[in-house]
């Protein structure tokens, strides 16, 4: 029976899973194992060696070849070594590339510390104004990498919009749909040739792995990747995939509760007096309401606001939570809360960082699915801490 015609909940639990020939057990098995035997010289199953290709890893990438309605997935051992093995495969020195300004950090990285120095340049933009994009391309420009909704203020690029430039070029298109994945955001429906996921993030979701994918229709492309993992030694290790597989089967019905309990938390930021601004592409108020619908099939699981009392007011909240964990990365079962300007976008140059819209107050929660009534229970009692703080010292003044 072809799993094409099924609807998203049975994609996740049955979608490309491959079967257990051996025992057939439920579960497709761990192969933990290195190398493979030989039948004879010349002869095997089709398995040599994990850095090549691993059962376990196959089964991955069948079931989010599912997911993403492509022919087949390449499964990376972190979302780094998918976007590092990507950009090996597509640009060599003297190429040229258009990437979002709000991209992952590490992504900004890969570009300064190792693909610029071979002759590979990026120009980060705004791709939120396509405008930009038309005036960034150059006779060399290969690549197009986007990632919408950016981190950490959620800015939206128009994925349709630039898929019709770039074909217009013949330059390939990629969208980083980590915050979202497949469930919320189509980048192939809306003309992307390629689709990047950190599997650590909603698509394991459990916080228990790191992992990247990639994914397109071009099955030549497919081919390039394989073999440039496997030069480069990138590929997922059984194990993680293993687990991976496990978190998959739930991921739309995580989905719909992180995007009920992240509009709940944004609404009751809102209306929060030591609130400035609330940025979440569910509520009325963002200014990318109407793309976002359009685009989307939800708001997703991330939530960023801006305290009115700044960086002093933000460390003290972030200091006084007592049920969300400080800490980085996103996407799992547990509330995450993070300081970007301290933490994820420490890095970026000051003035960079207020151009794009992260202040020194703005805090990132990837809400997860504890029960939202508790969350904001303790998001009130750090923020309201901070308050009765500030204004104890006001008073003293
Ligand atoms: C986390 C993340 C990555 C990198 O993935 P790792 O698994 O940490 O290497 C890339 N893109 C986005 C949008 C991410 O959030």
């Amino acid at each position: 029976m072809s799993t094409k015609s099924f609807r998203e909940a049975t994609i996740a639990i049955r979608g490309g899973r491959a079967l257990d020939s051996h025992a057939s057990s439920i579960l497709f098995p761990l192969y933990q194992t290195g190398n493979f035997v030989h039948d004879a010289v010349g002869v095997d199953k089709g398995y040599s060696y994990s850095r090549v290709s691993n059962p376990t890893v196959d089964a991955l990438e069948g079931s989010l070849a599912a997911l993403e309605g492509t022919p087949s997935a390449v499964s990376f051992r972190t979302g780094m070594a998918a976007i590092t093995t990507l950009c090996f495969s597509l640009l060599r020195s003297g190429d040229h590339a258009i990437l979002s300004d709000v991209i992952y950090g590490g992504t900004m990285r890969l570009f300064r510390e190792v693909l610029n120095p071979l002759g590979i340049h990026g120009d980060f933009i705004d791709t939120s104004n396509t405008v930009n994009i038309e005036a960034s391309i150059r006779p060399e420009t290969r690549l197009i990498l986007i990632e919408t909704p950016g981190n950490p203020t959620l800015k939206i690029t128009d994925i349709q919009a630039i898929s019709r430039i770039a074909r217009r070029h013949s330059i390939l298109l990629a969208v980083d749909n980590t915050f979202l994945t497949p469930i919320l955001q189509r980048p192939f429906e809306l003309g992307a040739d390629i689709s990047i996921l950190s599997t650590t993030k909603y698509i394991d979701g459990h916080n228990a792995t790191v992992g990247g994918s990639l994914a397109t229709h071009d099955e030549q492309l497919t081919e390039r990747l394989r073999l440039i993992r496997k030069t480069l030694g990138t590929i997922q290790a059984p194990f993680e995939a293993w687990l991976t597989l496990q978190g998959i089967k739930t991921l739309p019905m995580r989905l719909r509760l992180h995007c009920a309990g992240a509009l709940r938390i944004a609404k009751w930021l809102e209306i929060h007096p030591a609130v400035k601004y609330v940025f979440y592409p569910g509520l009325p108020s963002f200014p990318q309401q109407a793309l976002a619908a359009q685009q989307q099939r939800g708001g997703g699981g991330i939530v960023a606001f801006e305290l009115k009392g700044g960086a002093e007011a933000a460390r003290q909240t972030l200091n006084r939570l007592q049920l969300c964990s400080r800490a980085e990365s996103l996407g799992g079962v547990e509330t995450l809360v993070t300081h970007p300007s301290t933490t994820t976008h420490a890095d970026l140059d000051p003035d960079l960082r207020q151009a794009l819209g992260i202040s020194d107050g703005l805090i990132r929660i990837s809400v997860g699915l504890e029960d939202p009534e508790d969350l904001i229970a303790d998001l009130g009692q750090a923020i309201a801490a901070t308050g009765s703080h500030l204004r104890a010292r006001k008073d003293k003044l």
